[in-house]
């Protein structure tokens, strides 16, 4: 079995909301595919929208499609990827090619998408459920992304939506970040903390909202990854959408927000990680 079966098997996880969307706020929509999201953002002042991540691969045509019926043949203005893990740029070499727009990432992502290293080995035994068990099938990379890929800008701009700023949220990545908009606080956290126990595929399977530190076979650095969804908190974000599970705002977000951070090194650790 080559690596692409062996990681197709373990992906024969579709959740019950594979392709259909979600309103997350004006302008904001999540697209769940498989057991992935995506997340289309619209500047509607001014007429364009970026793509924020890019899921498994070829995935391509269902984006192409949601994208259609949203905005018509109207493409992007950039793909934005909140870091480089396999489950969130599958589709993006495709997406580009197909729109001619660029992919954003931030620097220290950049080894990892232009073929210099791999992501370190999953943690297989980081417990929480099966997904955990099977993580080692995962595509670590490194991906080949050097004709499209630009870096984020330093002054914390988004390309293409004049209203939202990137922050830097290290710990399940190097370079991972989370987009936010102050005007109405909607966060995009991608994989800093999800809204579904990624490691269960029960939970997977079902997508039943849990608020859960990020998913932890990959998650590389758990001090940063406490610090950054401390940072994501501070925001007090109104609504958010996440890398996998349902969006969710309110109290739920708030206090789920509220209760990793307490409960971080009991319920969202792997139980053999120290933080220093
Ligand atoms: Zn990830
Ligand atoms: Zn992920």
């Amino acid at each position: 079995m080559n690596e692409e079966t062996r990681q197709n098997l373990a992906l024969g996880l579709i959740s019950v909301r594979d392709n259909q969307s979600s309103p997350v706020a004006p302008g904001v929509t999540q697209l769940t595919l498989k057991f992935v999201n995506v997340c289309f953002v619209a500047e509607p002042s001014q007429d364009r929208w970026v793509l924020v991540d890019a899921a498994l691969p070829r995935q391509e045509g269902k984006i192409i499609a949601w994208a259609k019926r949203l905005f018509g043949d109207r493409p992007p203005a950039a793909i934005i990827l909140t870091h480089g893990h396999f489950d969130h740029i599958g589709s993006a070499l495709a997406l580009s090619r197909h729109w001619q727009v660029p992919l954003y990432a931030h620097p220290l992502e950049f080894p990892y998408l232009t073929g210099s290293q791999p992501y370190p080995p999953a943690d297989a035994s980081a417990g929480g459920g099966v997904i955990s068990r099977l993580s080692p099938l995962f595509s670590r990379g490194p991906y080949h992304f050097n004709e499209v890929l630009s870096p984020l800008p330093e002054d914390g701009s988004v390309p293409g939506l004049d209203s939202w700023r990137w922050l830097a949220t290290p710990g399940h990545s190097p370079g991972h970040v989370s987009l936010f908009r102050q005007e109405d606080k909607t966060l995009i956290a991608g994989d800093a903390f999800v809204t579904v126990q990624q490691e269960s595929l029960g939970q997977v399977i079902l997508q039943r909202t849990r608020l859960s530190g990020p998913p932890r076979y990959f998650t590389q650095d758990w001090g940063q990854a406490f610090e950054s969804i401390k940072l994501l908190a501070q925001l007090a974000p109104a609504m958010a959408t996440t890398g996998h599970g349902p969006p969710v705002g309110g109290a739920l977000l708030t206090n789920g927000l509220e209760h990793i951070l307490n409960h971080f090194h009991a319920d969202h650790m792997p139980k053999h990680t120290f933080m220093h």
